[in-house]
């Protein structure tokens, strides 16, 4: 997803639970994966290639390591580590097939409004037809260059991430869907790592 689509799911995710100083450095934290060094061999940053379990495991060592950094009193680094967790699963929808497949369900009918989007659906989360774009460097980067763009997807294959992101509304249709699913499973995400805090560590968690 593109940096101003991160930067606005954090704030309709969690403007309302969070206070300015954790909401922005998770913002900050959240946004830097994107660098031009989270981009290469970082496959777990971003969901790509198919890295499914390699991702959920850095997203649940992400969720430890804010425990064990609230645990402390460490709240800035912790909150940081919850930014880049959200990365990851805010990218699942924007990378993966998960909302293609997901409106594929409604079969030529009208699919429900993007705000009814079910972010994990067992059946879909455990598909054996779930992918997420490949990544085919060096081609793949003029893809990223306005002009050279319609090129690089007559060159790339349609398993690539440039065929099938959902990154903006450039896309179409379904990125609003990507949109409404990382929202709702930021949220998820933050309620499921609450539940594993004291009284003491939420407190320092929420800022
Ligand atoms: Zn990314």
């Amino acid at each position: 997803m593109l940096t101003e689509y991160h930067i606005e799911i954090m704030f309709e995710s969690l403007g309302d639970h969070l206070g300015t100083r954790a909401l922005s450095v998770m913002t900050n934290a959240n946004i830097k994966q994107d660098r031009f060094a989270g981009q290469f061999g970082h496959d777990e940053f971003h969901f790509d290639n198919n890295a499914f379990a390699k991702t959920d495991a850095y997203i649940e060592e992400q969720r430890a390591l804010v425990i064990a950094l609230l645990k402390k009193n460490d709240a800035p680094s912790a909150w940081s580590a919850f930014g880049r967790l959200t990365h990851s699963v805010q990218d699942f929808y924007a990378h993966s097939n998960y909302i293609t497949m997901w409106l594929h369900r409604f079969n030529g009918r009208t699919p429900p409004a993007p705000p009814e989007v079910d972010p994990l659906d067992p059946n879909l989360i455990h598909s054996p037809d779930l992918r997420s774009g490949k990544t085919y460097p060096p081609i793949e980067w003029m893809y990223f260059i306005r002009r050279l763009r319609p090129l690089s997807l007559r060159l790339l294959p349609k398993d690539s991430h440039a065929w099938m992101n959902l990154d903006s509304p450039e896309q179409g249709f379904k990125f609003e869907y990507a949109m409404q699913a990382a929202i709702k499973r930021t949220r998820i995400e933050y309620e499921k790592t609450m539940t594993g805090l004291s009284r003491e560590m939420i407190g320092l968690f929420v800022g």
